[in-house]
């Protein structure tokens, strides 16, 4: 049975482009991932630890037969690959990626927590997955992810870097 999940994906050392784009055909590469939707690019002030570079962040839709305990392994592994070097928490990274949502599924086990637990106070996370599925639910708060942007301090930070072209919406992480 195919599931329905979201990634996010954020990055801020080096060739941030280069990361996305790569973190993305590894997990094209995988033959049991599709993407279905990307979101435009977002260039956003750090969080947390704030004296350190903008990062880029996106979300995408994906289609898949794997278990999110699987996709979770499949992230990791991609984020090894790609030389994630995290010096301390909340700090510089080449590339973080996380599971938002798996279906409308609550897990709460010690590797994995979906929905993510951060993800509602977080608008660079939550406006580009409104861009790319303003319908969407939190499945814990049972609220719409809509309104649940609309209560946190927000787009403060958040800026449109790159844009989805309307014929082909990968066009943008394939120069
Ligand atoms: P971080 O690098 O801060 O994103 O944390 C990575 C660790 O968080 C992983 O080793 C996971 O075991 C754990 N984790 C828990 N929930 C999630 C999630 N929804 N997506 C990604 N990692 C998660």
């Amino acid at each position: 049975m195919m599931s329905k999940a979201y990634l996010s994906l954020g990055t801020n050392m080096g060739d941030r482009l280069g990361y996305l784009n790569k973190a993305i055909s590894l997990l094209k590469m995988q033959g049991s991932i599709q993407i279905k939707k990307m979101s435009s690019i977002y260039e956003t002030d750090p969080v947390g630890f704030e004296d350190q570079s903008p990062f880029l962040n996106m979300v995408i839709e994906i289609e898949t037969a794997e278990s999110p305990f699987r996709l979770l392994e499949i992230i990791l592994q991609i984020e090894e690959k790609l030389g994630r070097i995290r010096l301390f928490k909340w700090g510089p990274r080449t590339i973080d990626l996380d599971i938002l949502l798996y279906n409308q599924d609550n897990i709460e086990t010690e590797q994995l927590i979906v929905p993510h637990p951060r993800m509602h106070e977080r608008a660079f996370v939550l406006i580009p997955l409104l861009e790319i599925n303003d319908k969407l639910m939190h499945p814990a708060l049972g609220k719409e992810f809509k309104q649940i942007l609309s209560e946190i301090p927000k787009e403060k930070g958040v800026r449109r870097w790159k844009q989805i072209d309307g014929e082909d919406e990968f066009a943008h992480l394939e120069s």
